[in-house]
């Protein structure tokens, strides 16, 4: 495998600083069999005389090679890079060269449909890949305009970021862009199915592949309201209307993200096409990205971060605003309990890591940094920061300082201290000192409740060894009661200021509650721990408070109490089994499920697990005894019941078609994940999943297949999976991903024991044959996170303490142990 150079920020200033770029015309030939196509590159940009400069560039080969006329020699090309000297102040580079597909979602990613043998081409350029598809200077503030044209099979459609122009004899041609970073520039190729509309002169398309055309057909209607309804809201919130023409969204295979905000073709992972019944929190899920990808026009794609260090400008504001957005313009008002829940979550994980960095960094060196940056902290904890600053500063201030900077920087590049300054004239209010604290310090504050003997309380702050700055708060604080009917009542909700000191007073506060919930709205990004007179009301009123967003804080302040070892897991399950059955809100269930699945593997011993396990399952069948029949939550407690229950007989029943819930359809994914369970206890095998494939010869199903086959405790089975892990470089981003997270079991231990060496000798090997994202995946996924051991820990060490290890297996490693020292501390 190649060699590629991360670009450091030292060479990206210098190299704005030498060249000017206009345009990259690019003709692309999709058209030959084979693992490689044609690209063939006009560059035309301004240089200062007589420079040097280079190109991001990654050929298989290089057909000619001119600048101004001159033939360049064919050793400018390597380690990744084109190097040209003796510029010219007007320069045009034209390069024809053979490139080669990915199929790990970077650069020109080809994928063959297991079903149709249809073949699809996207093209992910983020966050250094340009040089996979054309020369380019692949930094996000040298922008240039894109006219592509490619030539594809005569069955094939094609899209990119600009219109449509002509058609004739396989070859596509598209009108230029605006000004782009190179980042940003995207195609969609093959014979893909695509519905259309338009809206408020904004022609809409959906595209997906053929075999997913009937799904798309069905949703196209649910999808284009929300798109509709966003574009009208961002039209409300901001001066400058959507700036590139025509809004595709296409759904592409294996792609890395959930999404990406390429201008014109928006791109999503096409899982959120369903083929399969869904929850409402999953729809809720994909009206976010919907509206996520479209605030990132405005965000990130008008105006773009000068370099990587205000990644967080691009995701925190696509967050926030999408969360914001979904809530107040489509049928999803939940987003914000959702944020509460499971999006801070994140980033207080991120946030608590030894890798832990700030929101906004003061310097990222280079784009490898930059990749291992793109975590919770940018995304959630940005917006989390960015809800508080909203709270701050106001809303009609927030909203004219962001119309501000928009037209400042329309089509170009600006830095954290360009917003900030549009903010603070917006509102009159001074903000270094708030953005010091908020945006560029790491880490967490914990805010604790505290109430006096004479029933005064108090907001105790505390700042984590090594990180001892406090911070100010707008937060509101919820008091509840217990009524003599048996309900629950929040008898008023206070709006407090919290001073960045160990404890701030509030006065507001009198007469006793049964319970005091802090950050009640979730207004701020803090630790909540409450006073213990709450925390033991938690269990009988948790379940009737009627405010979604709150019960989301208050379980996720106790799932964080088990995190911390400060409660045991055990406490938490019998939590879950009293407050769950009676739980409305899906994202909650689902959330829940899902955290304390985790928790028990982590937490519990490999003693006390199948009990605990037991409870968990009992939980989601109470919740499924009282669901709605064909409902979310009924879909919700099945998914929970299958994926912690032993009870074979009654998994194998359902695959059968009998004893199912009324209204539970058990449907091609509901049947996966079935069948997946029953590998796990060992009570079916590869004979099975053959059969299931045969029966889904799909993109899902091969996905399934694969994360199956590396479930299946038998010792053939494990080291064919291993190998598929750490050595197969056929197989593409996505089957690897599903075979690493099918391997690691917390049932099968005692066979997965040898692999725990294996990890720590074989990831270092494994660094050299996967890039970017695909290899930091890999590594986070096949980690041994379930075998809980000091054994673990120290072969960690071992690694960590050599001195040519990859930074970003470093840091994935790292983190993965720091998370088991907590594990094993709540072990004994
Ligand atoms: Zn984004």
């Amino acid at each position: 495998m190649m060699v590629v150079m991360s670009l450091t920020r030292a060479e990206a200033a210098d190299r704005a600083a030498t060249v000017d770029v206009h345009e990259y015309e690019v003709h692309l030939d999709v058209t030959a069999e084979g693992d490689t196509f044609g690209s063939r590159t006009a560059v035309r940009f301004d240089a200062r005389p007589e420079a040097s400069t280079f190109l991001e560039f990654e050929p298989v080969s290089v057909e000619s090679m001119t600048l101004n006329g001159v033939e360049v020699p064919a050793s400018a090309v390597g380690g990744g890079r084109l190097r040209l000297s003796g510029l010219a102040s007007s320069n045009e580079l034209v390069v024809s060269a053979t490139m080669r597909y990915s199929n790990t979602g970077e650069g020109l990613h080809r994928y063959v449909d297991p079903g149709d043998g249809n073949v699809y081409l996207y093209q992910h350029l983020f966050i250094n890949n340009a040089g996979r598809v054309l020369p380019a200077f692949d930094q996000p503030d040298l922008k240039a305009s894109f006219k592509v044209s490619v030539s594809a099979p005569a069955s094939w459609t094609v899209a990119a970021n600009g219109q449509r122009v002509s058609r004739s004899g396989g070859v596509w041609q598209f009108a230029p862009t605006k000004r782009i970073s190179t980042y940003l520039a995207t195609l969609f190729a093959g014979p893909f199915h695509a519905v259309t509309d338009e809206h408020d002169g904004i022609p809409l398309a959906l595209y997906v592949r053929a075999a997913l055309a009937e799904h798309l057909d069905e949703q196209a209607e649910e999808l284009f309201t929300i798109t509709k309804q966003c574009l009208d809201r961002y039209h409300e919130m901001f001066d400058i209307r959507y700036p590139f023409g025509h809004y595709q969204q296409a759904f592409a295979p294996e792609f890395n993200f959930g999404a990406m905000e390429y201008p014109g073709l928006v791109i999503f992972r096409d899982e959120m096409i369903y083929r399969s019944a869904v929850t409402e929190s999953q729809r809720e899920g994909r009206a976010n990205v919907i509206a996520h990808e479209m605030a990132h026009m405005w965000f990130g794609d008008l105006v773009t971060m000068a370099w990587w260090d205000d990644l967080w400008l691009n995701e925190s504001f696509a967050e926030y605003l999408g969360t914001r957005v979904a809530s107040e313009a489509t049928r999803f008002k939940g987003t914000w309990t959702t944020f509460a829940m499971q999006r801070k979550a994140w980033g207080l994980r991120a946030d608590q890591h030894p890798s832990t960095h700030p929101v906004a960094p003061v310097s990222v060196a280079d784009t490898d940094e930059a990749l291992m940056n793109f975590d919770g902290i940018s995304y959630a904890k940005g917006a989390a920061t960015l809800k508080q600053l909203v709270a701050w500063v106001g809303d009609e201030a927030f909203r004219a300082g962001l119309n501000a900077h928009f037209a400042a920087h329309a089509y170009g590049n600006a830095t954290l201290a360009d917003l900030l300054a549009q903010l603070a004239k917006a509102s009159g209010r001074e903000l270094s000192a708030w953005a010091e604290v908020w945006l560029r310090r790491a880490q967490v504050n914990t805010l604790r409740t505290s109430i006096g003997p004479d029933g005064s309380v108090s907001v105790l702050q505390t700042a984590p060894t090594g990180y001892p700055t406090l911070r100010p708060h707008r937060i509101g604080i919820g008091l509840y009661d217990r009524l003599p009917d048996g309900t629950v009542a929040r008898r008023s909700l206070i709006e407090a200021e919290i001073e960045p000191s160990p404890s701030t007073n509030i006065p507001e506060i009198s007469g006793k509650s049964d319970l005091v919930l802090l950050n009640d709205g979730d207004l701020t990004y803090a630790k909540i721990r409450l006073d213990e007179a709450s925390n033991t009301a938690v269990p009988s009123l948790l379940p009737l408070i009627g405010d979604s967003l709150a019960r989301a804080v208050l379980w996720a302040a106790t799932l964080d109490a088990v995190v911390d070892g400060e409660r045991p897991v055990a406490e938490l399950v019998t939590l879950v089994l009293a407050a769950l059955p009676v739980e409305s809100e899906v994202v909650i269930v689902e959330d829940v499920l899902r955290a304390t699945r985790s928790l028990v593997d982590r937490y519990s011993t490999p003693e006390t697990r199948p009990a605990a396990l037991e409870l968990v399952a009992q939980a989601a069948d109470r919740l499924l005894a009282a669901s709605e029949p064909g409902g979310s939550r009924q879909l919700a407690a099945a998914r929970g019941f299958i994926g912690a229950t032993a009870e074979v007989a009654r998994l194998r029943g359902w695959l059968a078609g009998s004893g199912v819930p009324d209204g539970l359809a058990i449907d091609l994914d509901l049947r996966w994940l079935i069948l997946y369970r029953l590998v796990v206890l060992g009570a079916a095998g590869r004979a099975e999943i053959d059969a299931e494939f045969e029966r889904d010869l799909s993109a899902t199903g091969e996905q399934w297949a694969a994360r199956c086959r590396a479930a299946v405790p038998d010792a053939a089975s494990k080291a064919a999976a291993w190998h598929a892990i750490v050595e197969d470089v056929s197989l593409s981003n996505r089957l690897v991903e599903m075979t690493a997270t099918g391997f690691w079991q917390p049932e099968q231990l005692d066979l997965l024991a040898p692999y725990v060496p294996r990890y720590f000798a074989d990831m270092p090997a494994m660094m050299r044959i996967r890039t970017g994202m695909s290899a930091e995946r890999t590594v986070g996924l096949a980690y041994p996170d379930v075998v809980v051991e000091p054994e673990t820990r120290r072969l960690a060490a071992e690694l960590l303490a050599r001195e040519d290890l990859d930074p970003i297996l470093r840091r994935v490693v790292r983190d993965a142990d720091d998370d088991m020292r907590k594990a094993l501390a709540a072990h004994f």
